[in-house]
């Protein structure tokens, strides 16, 4: 009941409010025709059957947002109708629904539901003669809204925090790796739609290990905030830079050129020769650098860029290596100078 298969924590609200109503509302269905009050009957039935509906409808589509809505809204007409036909046991009704509609919908939307709905009952519900008493009703619905709306927003705050946080490696402050694969998603799928470049980094610091044999483990990790914060403030704000994990990194670069993300990575790379050292030691590393092709795999655009890395290895360390392999045919990056066969490092100097 608490989980569903799509994971999807509103659908399974609404599957529960589905079945809360169906139980708490139908009941009381039967009494009013039992009693003749057949026009709150019908209501009761309206209601019980558009949320029962609207959480198959949830069930069915995944379309959990808009079906909330509906919900919230069929509450809330439905609460303000029984309560102006059948007066006080109306009003009672109203506490829940302002709580639910919190739960179900945006704070932004509950909040002008629970305004209508507080409104349209103090002003007409037949229970309320006279004006102490409906300031009293006014006054205890809109501090019950209150207290939901902080509690609501309090809830979306420490979600947004935990969302940040577990995007996040805690040593650099660098996406992590999980983010990544979303992020090149979303990135080709930009590229596509804009018909705009995005070129990928990927990075790994040279005989790291040695550094941490040499200095330490913690002098290690000094070395990678460093190249972290580096890398940052060479690189824009639309820019994402991920630690893949150990040592190695990779950058996003959205509508860079092949030519620019040549000339981002060869700066990277000589910044950090330049100004990363551990004792008499320069810190360097090893870039490999590949242009999204319109129509390829996230795998295969990693993968050629994951190769060109291990080519700069091979061919000797701190140096960059471009995979141009189908970059005529990408049509996308307007970089009229012929990039270097694959393979070709842009810059190499001699390792540190
Ligand atoms: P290469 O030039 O071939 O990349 O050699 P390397 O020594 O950098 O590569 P190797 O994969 O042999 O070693 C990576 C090292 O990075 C080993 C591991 O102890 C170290 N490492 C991985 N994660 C961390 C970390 O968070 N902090 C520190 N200080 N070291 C780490
Ligand atoms: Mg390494
Ligand atoms: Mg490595």
């Amino acid at each position: 009941m608490w989980s569903n298969p799509r994971g999807d924590f509103k659908l399974t609200l609404i599957l529960f409010f589905g079945a809360l109503t169906a139980g708490g509302v139908l009941p009381f269905a039967i009494y009013r025709f039992a009693t003749g009050q057949t026009f709150v009957g019908l209501v009761d039935l309206a209601i019980v059957a558009g949320v029962g509906l609207g959480a198959l409808r949830a069930w069915k589509t995944g379309k959990s947002e808009g079906t909330a809505l509906m919900i919230a809204v069929i509450y809330s007409i439905g609460c303000m109708l029984v309560s102006r036909m059948a007066g006080l046991s109306g009003v009672l009704w109203i506490y829940p629904v302002l709580l639910a509609n919190f739960l179900l919908v945006r704070r932004r939307h509950a909040a002008v539901l629970s305004i209508v709905v507080i409104a349209f009952v103090a002003a007409f519900d037949v229970a309320l003669p006279n004006i102490p008493q409906k300031a009293m009703f006014a006054v205890t619905a809109v501090e019950v809204s209150l207290f939901a709306y902080v509690f609501a927003w309090r809830a979306e705050t420490q979600r947004t925090q935990l969302e940040a946080v577990a995007a996040r490696d805690p040593l650099t402050g660098a996406h992590n790796r999980r983010n990544m694969a979303d992020e090149l998603k979303a990135a080709m799928a930009a590229s596509e739609r804009d018909a705009a470049p995005v070129g990928l980094l990927i990075f790994d610091l040279d005989h790291f290990k040695s550094i941490n044999d040499s200095f330490g483990h913690e002098a290690g990790d000094r070395v990678l905030v460093e190249v972290s914060e580096l890398v940052r403030r060479c690189t824009r704000k639309q820019d994402r830079f991920f630690r893949m994990g150990g040592e190695e990194f990779g950058l996003l670069l959205p509508g860079a050129e092949p030519a620019a993300l040549r000339r981002i990575a060869e700066k990277l790379r000589t910044t950090v020769e330049q100004e990363v050292r551990r004792g008499d030691r320069r810190v360097t590393m090893s870039l490999g650098a590949a242009s999204y092709c319109a129509g390829e795999s996230a795998d295969s655009w990693q993968r050629r860029a994951d190769l060109a890395m291990y080519r700069a290895k091979r061919d000797g360390r701190n140096r960059t290596v471009f995979d141009d392999c189908c970059e005529h045919t990408a049509g996308l990056a307007g970089d009229a100078t012929p990039a270097p066969a694959f393979g070709t490092a842009t810059r190499s100097s001699q390792d540190g």
